[in-house]
């Protein structure tokens, strides 16, 4: 079985919506080993009520979640879970539980009850992994975003997971903390073969991915490869999303006459296919 994650027509409703939108409404998706997905959508349409069913912080009403294997209802495995599909959030403050880089990073493999060798060895290859080792003596209120977001992450890898899932992770940082971010999870997905869920609503974070889940009232209403989601550039504009600049570009040259290749995502796409003009 390969699928790390299996989620079956999922049903969410929060107790206190006013409306009467399921928050999540009838989700199907399956995620496989060494995945690289990508979540977009208008703000409410149930990115974060989905990402957190992926780490049993909530139970669906309807359907089943199962993590590697285990369902997120069996209130025996949600710690296992929990280490299994570790989470990143938006805002870097309010995941850093440590006064110093390295005890900060020690704290989730300590509640694992690893023995203190072993954390000592986690902590370091971890924070080398996120390339943070320089900073493991630091207090981590003096790091910026993008270093404070690398440190959550450090914690994470530390436990050892097989999935990382991560909520607009980079909403908050300068464009060089996004890099930072974005280059630190490619890199963890590609060398070490984690599982990478990611949330954003920067179109340029989804180039990428190896595939992208597109989001609207608590349904997947498209999903696929990066260029067969960016090439329906009208469906996204009525799903009120954007679509990376140079494939935004390459939709206005060509409505304007030019001849070019509307599947093209990147400056370097687009550079090659404006030269053979
Ligand atoms: P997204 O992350 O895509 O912006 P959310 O999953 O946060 O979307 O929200 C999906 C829907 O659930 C929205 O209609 C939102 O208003 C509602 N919602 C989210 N969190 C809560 C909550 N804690 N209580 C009540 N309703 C909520
Ligand atoms: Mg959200």
């Amino acid at each position: 079985m390969d699928n790390i994650i299996k989620v079956e027509d999922v049903v969410y409703e929060y107790l206190q919506e006013e409306t009467n939108l399921k928050a999540l409404d009838g989700v199907n998706l399956d995620i496989k080993k060494g995945e690289f997905v990508v979540i977009i959508g208008h703000n409410g349409s149930g990115k974060s009520t989905l990402s957190k069913h992926l780490n049993a912080i909530l139970k669906p009403v309807h359907g089943n979640v199962i993590v590697a294997g285990m369902n997120t209802k069996d209130e025996d495995k949600i710690w296992q879970i929990r280490q299994n599909a570790g989470m990143i959030f938006q805002n870097p403050d309010n995941q850093i539980v440590g006064t110093v880089v390295e005890e900060d990073v020690a704290f989730g493999p300590e509640n694992l009850g690893i023995n203190p060798d072993e954390i000592k060895k986690r902590v370091e290859t971890s924070l080398k992994s996120v390339n943070m080792y320089e900073f493991r003596n630091k207090a981590p209120h003096l790091l910026s975003g993008g270093q404070k977001q690398r440190v959550a992450i450090a914690g994470i890898i530390a436990m050892k997971p097989d999935c990382i899932i991560l909520d607009e992770p980079t909403a908050m940082l300068d464009p060089s903390g996004r890099k930072e971010v974005i280059n630190t999870i490619k890199k963890l997905n590609k060398e070490e073969n984690i599982t990478i869920v990611h949330i954003t609503h920067f179109m340029e974070e989804a180039i990428d991915a190896d595939r992208i889940i597109v989001m609207e009232k608590g349904k997947i209403v498209l999903e696929g490869k990066p260029k067969d989601v960016f090439t329906q550039v009208d469906k996204l504009k009525k799903l009120r999303l954007d679509v990376p600049y140079m494939t935004e570009l390459a939709y206005e040259l060509r409505k304007s006459g030019l001849k070019i290749k509307e599947d093209i995502l990147s400056v370097d796409e687009m550079v090659m296919s404006l030269c053979q003009y």
